[in-house]
């Protein structure tokens, strides 16, 4: 009897993940002796495609488990739906985070299931393939709602316990991934590794959150060796699993681990994890382990929210802004990249605190990543629940998904979805637009670094908050004739608003610069970067009305050449030869002081800029590449200054 697994990643140029939750069902059920001499299992589906391509690959199946992400859902269901219809006698089996907990109603929807898996699905699954072997009874398999093969009812058996996560053997250990990675045709594949399961903290939007709370870790014995397989394989690109990574003090041996696998194979080149939100120290310290071995771009502090009020909402307390400060300072002391989460849209937040929780972060030091996500609603969180989407006036669009810095979808490839949220009783749909724009502005301005360094001497000099001056941007930009440049970019974020609200997605394609998805600040980004110096003509401008207007005594002088610095550290895809820059002021040496949080003045000398250039020939879709996708955690929007004298 052939078992079939869909679990389809997302792929992200040449780039895709291994299926890991596929793996790991498989890797268990074969240790029951009764299923491995009853079943085949096949190889794993998990590059996305047109259906029908996919159904070509099926060959006589009994089982198709589909393994539900927001990312492959619609697809899941399409190719269930056709393979009902091509045998009535097919077991299909579902699970995943998108197989919503009110399951029953999931199988009245999908009448082409017979089997949706709750939580976690090792074991159940396991069982289901067992209870397959004597017929369709699953009523004695914990875990699952099934449809009853006579009367067609929808049945929930009990709930199941946690299991022993060590009982459950490593799927890259069982050498199921050794085909991909031997005959990679041009595929880089990317790998999962969970070295924990659980979170302990609740907060709403998030399916841990309301998921399993009890945090149980794999055997260092295990991690080791599967450590030291994929850098045997030589997998280039690792994604933790953890939500908490840091947190536990045997994290950092694994980071060690890492480290030295790095060192003996070369292998792999990058560890991505979600960083513990708490645990501060713990978390520099085996951050620091990874970073000083060039395996980590960027670790994440993150706040989602700043509000006091919002935070009670949605369960979760953070750090003080105070430790955070201190934090960062110790994160830039070490030259290791910070970024930063916040969510907009979540329950309690209004616009006024929204922009303070922005204020805060970039008033406390935050030079590095600021990433604001619109709030998704999530199936199996809090948000998603409909007395919480009640009380809390939660109001949401169904967007198209693309997911970022994904391959386009072929024609005839299966949409798939997002819910995010438009609207709250907090924060009603004006002023989750005047939000929105102020987000993607931060993004641009801060995060791309396209004014981040006026936006640092704004405020040292003058004390002008980060909001004012973004403030100013929004109010007095979208002059066109002025300000062609800022009023371009305004109207194409304006028009993607009413994009955003009509459901078309929210990341979007420019073709001269690459065949993949980009967030919308991007482009803006990659937009601007060959309009530098029109860019910086207005921005100059901008900053001047903005000091008049306050009625602020400045040097004009002065002013230009900051707008010169900013405009001359930054990366541009058009060749770039020059490398030395003049400068009246102490400019220099002025920044490379605020960067390094050593008290800062300007004075009047002269002094000589030196950047490290690098030249991308004008290849846009290059630069786009190493600037944007890889390189905007580690800021290499901003030319390194190699001197000054
Ligand atoms: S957001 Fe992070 S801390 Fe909060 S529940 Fe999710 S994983 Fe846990």
């Amino acid at each position: 009897m052939k078992v079939y697994f869909h679990e389809f990643n997302v792929l992200m140029g040449d780039r895709v993940y291994l299926p890991n939750v596929s793996g790991m069902l498989r890797a268990y059920a074969e240790t029951l002796p009764q299923i491995a001499g009853n079943y085949e299992f096949m190889p794993f589906l998990f590059v996305r495609s047109q259906p029908s391509k996919i159904i070509a690959a099926w060959d006589n199946p009994a089982v198709l488990a589909f393994s539900s992400s927001m990312w492959n859902h619609e697809l899941n269901l399409a190719l269930a739906k056709q393979a009902r219809q091509l045998n009535p006698k097919v077991l299909i089996v579902f699970g995943g985070p998108h197989i919503p907990a009110e399951t029953k109603t999931f199988l009245e929807q999908n009448p082409f299931v017979d089997v949706a898996v709750l939580s976690e699905g090792e074991v159940t699954f396991a069982e289901v393939l067992t209870a397959f072997l004597d017929g369709r009874d699953f009523s004695k398999v914990d875990g699952l709602v099934y449809r009853h093969p006579v009367t067609g009812e929808i049945i929930r058996t009990r709930g199941r316990e946690l299991v022993d996560i060590n009982q459950l053997p490593s799927p890259y250990l069982a050498g199921f991934y050794d085909d991909f990675l031997n005959h990679r045709e041009g595929i880089q594949y990317q790998m999962i590794l969970e070295t924990n399961r659980g979170c302990p903290f609740h907060c709403a939007f998030c399916y841990w959150g309301n998921g399993i709370v009890k945090v149980r870790t794999f055997e260092m014995t295990r991690l080791e060796r599967e450590i030291q397989w994929l850098a045997e394989k030589k997998v280039s690109y690792v994604f933790g699993a953890d939500a908490n990574f840091g947190m536990l003090l045997r994290d950092r041996q694994i980071a060690e681990l890492f480290v030295a696998a790095k060192q003996q194979w070369d292998f792999p080149k990058s560890f991505r994890v979600c960083f513990g939100k708490n645990a501060t120290d713990r978390v520099f310290e085996t951050a620091k382990v990874l970073e000083a071995n060039g395996l980590l771009k960027s670790v994440t502090v993150s706040f989602q929210s700043t509000d006091p009020t919002t935070l009670a909402n949605i369960g979760r307390s953070n750090i003080k802004i105070s430790t955070y400060r201190e934090l960062l300072k110790r994160y830039r002391r070490d030259k290791m990249p910070v970024y930063t989460e916040l969510i907009l849209g979540l329950p309690g937040e209004t616009y006024e605190s929204f922009k303070r929780g922005i204020e805060e972060v970039l008033r406390a030091g935050l030079y590095d990543q600021v990433e604001i996500y619109l709030c998704q609603v999530l199936p199996n969180t809090r948000m998603a629940d409909p007395d919480y989407v009640l009380e809390n006036g939660i109001q949401t669009k169904r967007l198209e998904l693309v997911e970022q810095h994904a391959l386009r979808r072929r024609l005839g490839e299966v949409v798939e979805y997002e819910e995010i949220v438009v609207a709250t009783k907090s924060m009603p749909p004006a002023d989750w637009q005047r939000a929105v724009v102020f987000a993607w502005l931060v993004r641009t301005v801060h995060g791309l670094k396209l004014g981040f360094l006026v936006a640092l001497y704004l405020f040292n000099r003058f004390g002008i908050k980060y909001t004012e001056l973004l403030e100013h941007l929004i109010e007095k930009g979208m002059d066109a004739e002025h300000f062609p440049t800022f009023a371009g970019e305004f109207s194409h974020f304006t028009s993607h608003i009413r994009d955003i609200l009509s459901g078309k997605p929210q990341f979007v394609f420019l073709d001269e610069f690459g065949e993949i998805s980009w967030q919308i600040e991007e482009a803006t980004f990659l937009r601007i970067s060959g309009r530098l110096a029109q860019f910086y003509q207005e921005f100059e401008i901008l900053v001047s009305e903005l000091l008049e207007r306050r009625g602020i005594a400045f040097d004009a002088v002065e002013v230009s050449e900051v707008i010169l610095y900013q405009s001359v550290r930054m990366a541009s895809w058009d060749s770039q030869k020059q490398r030395e820059f003049q400068f009246s002021r102490s400019l220099p040496e002025y920044f490379d002081c605020l960067l390094r949080d050593v008290p800062a003045t300007i004075e009047m000398k002269s002094q000589t800029l030196f950047v490290e250039t690098v030249d991308y020939l004008g290849d846009k879709k290059e630069f786009a590449r190493q600037v944007v996708w890889f390189g905007r955690h580690d800021g290499r929007a901003l030319l390194k200054p190699v001197s000054w004298r």
